[in-house]
């Protein structure tokens, strides 16, 4: 599924719920017509009313008058309505978002509703950890500002985050030893683009071997769906290569077909490792290490200073 789709499963469920707000609205209205004679008779006058004013222009004299008349009747019929024990919101739409009345825009742009229900689908589908996933306002400044390098980095994380996509060098390659701050950054970068409304999956290295081996067991249209879903996303995150199982030549043809079709679409895919270039080659394959440290398309940055996690 891409974001289309999923921007599309917002709508659709939106609609559903501004469907039946006015559905629930218009049967609350007819039952309070049925109900009391005073209410239908209010109601019938503002609707004919309502008519003749459309047929004014709105600065004519008759037009003002109209609209007054309107607005008393309006107050009255709710008077009206309490005789029953209905209020005026009963026979209004209930709806979510007042905004932008459950349409998902407001003057052609998207609603702030719209784009939540579509981060909060895009957070689910990402992979990442809701509740543990880092953002970039937990990181520490005191640290930050002893480890200038690392400083610099986040730095770099942020205008990557600020500029997506339109980035120079959309692949990222995080270097170093364990625990100097490569997953925590992933972290950030992911949830801030998720954001943005970008659809990001996250995976470790370790969960992307396990998948594509339990792939090989399913159904070819079921496989797709899995495949998919590391091809079409905005950005794809793949967290401590080096660390998985490797399954003799599937591992990495698997991770060749995912990067090589990513860039052909133009997709950034984002890593991490523990591996160092050599080590990287020779785990992987020249071919591999070739598609994924190229220099036109990928930027490798080198993690270093105290581990992270001691801090
Ligand atoms: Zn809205």
């Amino acid at each position: 599924m891409d974001k289309i789709s999923i921007i599309e499963e917002v709508l659709r469920e939106l609609s559903q719920q501004r469907v039946s707000a006015e559905l629930l609205a218009k049967q609350n209205l007819l039952d309070a017509r049925k109900k009391s004679a005073g209410f239908k008779k209010i109601d019938d006058l503002i609707r004919e009313k309502t008519v003749e004013y459309a047929s004014y222009n709105k600065e004519e004299d008759r037009a003002k008058k109209l609209l007054f008349e309107i607005r008393e009747l309006k107050t009255k019929r709710i008077d009206e309505l309490k005789k029953i024990g209905m209020t005026k919101k009963d026979i209004e739409p209930n709806f979510d978002c007042e905004k932008c009345k459950d349409k998902g825009f407001v003057d052609g742009k998207m609603c702030s509703c719209l784009a939540s229900k579509v981060h909060e689908k895009l957070l689910k589908r990402s992979g990442l950890p809701t509740f543990v996933g880092h953002n970039f306002k937990d990181s520490n400044e005191k640290f930050l500002e002893e480890n200038k390098t690392l400083a610099k980095t986040f730095e770099l994380a942020k205008i990557y985050v600020e500029k997506f996509p339109d980035v120079k060098t959309p692949n990222l390659i995080f270097m170093g030893d364990v625990g100097v701050g490569k997953t925590f950054l992933l972290e950030c970068i992911a949830s801030a683009l998720i954001e943005k409304c970008v659809y990001v999956v996250y995976v470790t290295a370790f969960n992307f071997s396990n998948t594509m081996l339990k792939a090989l067991t399913l159904e070819p249209n079921e496989r797709e769906i899995i495949l998919s879903n590391f091809l079409d996303c905005d950005i794809l995150i793949i967290d401590d290569m080096g660390s998985e199982p490797m399954y003799r030549n599937l591992s990495t043809a698997n991770l060749f077909t995912i990067f090589n079709e990513r860039d052909i679409k133009g997709k950034p895919t984002l890593i991490s490792t523990n591996l160092n270039f050599e080590d990287f080659e020779k785990r992987y394959g020249t071919r591999l290490f070739s598609r994924i440290f190229n220099k036109r398309t990928a930027r490798a940055i080198l993690f270093e200073g105290k581990d992270l996690r001691i801090s």
